[in-house]
């Protein structure tokens, strides 16, 4: 099973990032409301993970680190979620394949914390410890052991400036939880809990956004389309002030971003590309989310309808306001 949850770990751990991403998001899904993110070195030498979310029991830690065990198979939710969340029951244990990691963590239930360490695939006992109610999980020294994954992560900066991007992407469609990242001991990002995804956008990009955006609400009879976007001064060069969340996740689409583009178009200067969040409510039958392992890309079955939605929605806003 260690080889086999290392090429997983392939698959959908490539950098740092992936780590955060599959850690926040388990924090998401414990029901927390607050989540601090604590990276050295890029990622390289430590990322850490506290929530105070419900926790893990102590009796349930080893399976946390088990391939394909998950917690999250028993509800009337649980067909929603493998067709729009992902399911895979396999990141704990691919993460913890690759790299030196610990989780802590306590239920309301229990008096004290337990923690489990996961070295390269050697899981220890379980131990009690001390900790509050929530999780930590610490991931150290990634790839320690797959050199050739290592040699693949870039410099610091580079790295943080991923894993940045990802608690910023991860944290727009969770506006009701608090973000902290740290990087070698210095907070940059601190976002309050908030009462929507618009909202924790504006306060990530205050200044330029908060005054110049039109906000979007269109639907037809099955798919709704919410957010906002930028006043056409605001498109930018490259497409990174775009996020496109899916039933709540975050995807990146080509349609979506054409019809983004052609809703502005003779507005924007050519190759620039409005700033934009929108959160796409479709039903789990009209898209396919296991084209990529990291479901970032997806596929419509009519991406045709998405693409006009997006394109009429925008453009009668962009028409509207005086521009
Ligand atoms: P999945 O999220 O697909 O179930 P993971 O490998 O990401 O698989 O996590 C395995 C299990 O570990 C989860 O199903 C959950 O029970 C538990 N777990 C992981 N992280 C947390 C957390 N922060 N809080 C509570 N439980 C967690
Ligand atoms: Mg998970």
């Amino acid at each position: 099973p260690g080889l086999i949850n290392r090429i997983a770990a392939g698959e959908v751990i490539e950098r740092p990032a992936n780590v955060v991403k599959e850690l926040v998001e388990n924090a998401v899904d414990a029901g927390a409301t607050q989540i601090t993110i604590d990276v050295e070195d890029g990622g390289r030498a430590l990322i850490r993970v506290i929530d105070n979310g419900g926790g893990i029991p102590p009796a349930e830690l080893p399976l946390a680190f088990a391939s394909h065990a998950t917690s999250k198979l028993s509800s009337d939710e649980d067909l929603f979620r493998i067709m729009t969340m992902g399911f895979r029951g396999e990141a704990l244990a691919s993460i913890g394949s690759v790299s030196h990691s610990r989780i802590l963590s306590r239920t309301a239930a229990d008096d004290s914390a337990w923690e489990i360490h996961n070295r390269g695939g050697e899981i220890t006992f379980p131990q009690a410890a001390a900790g509050n109610v929530g999780t930590c999980i610490e991931v150290r020294n990634l790839f320690f052991n797959t050199p050739a994954r290592r040699k693949f992560i870039k410099g610091t900066s580079t790295e943080f400036g991923h894993i940045a991007d990802m608690v910023t992407r991860l944290s727009l469609p969770q506006p009701h939880i608090a973000f902290k990242l740290t990087h070698n001991g210095r907070v940059t990002a601190d976002l309050p809990a908030v009462a929507s995804p618009v909202e924790r956008w504006l306060t990530a990009w205050p200044s330029e956004f908060r005054d110049q955006k039109l906000d979007i609400n269109c639907r037809d009879a099955e798919l709704r389309i919410r957010g906002v976007v930028g006043l056409p001064e605001l498109g930018r060069p490259t497409p990174k002030y775009q996020f496109v969340y899916l039933n709540g996740r975050h995807i990146r689409d080509k349609t979506i971003m054409h019809a983004l583009r052609e809703a502005f178009r003779g507005l924007m200067e050519p190759g620039r590309h409005p700033a934009a969040i929108l959160m796409l409510d479709v039903p789990p039958g009209d898209v396919d989310v296991n084209v990529h392992p990291t479901k970032i890309e997806v596929r419509f079955r009519d991406s045709g309808r998405i693409y006009s939605l997006v394109l009429s929605g925008v453009r009668e806003k962009v028409l509207a306001s005086d521009l």
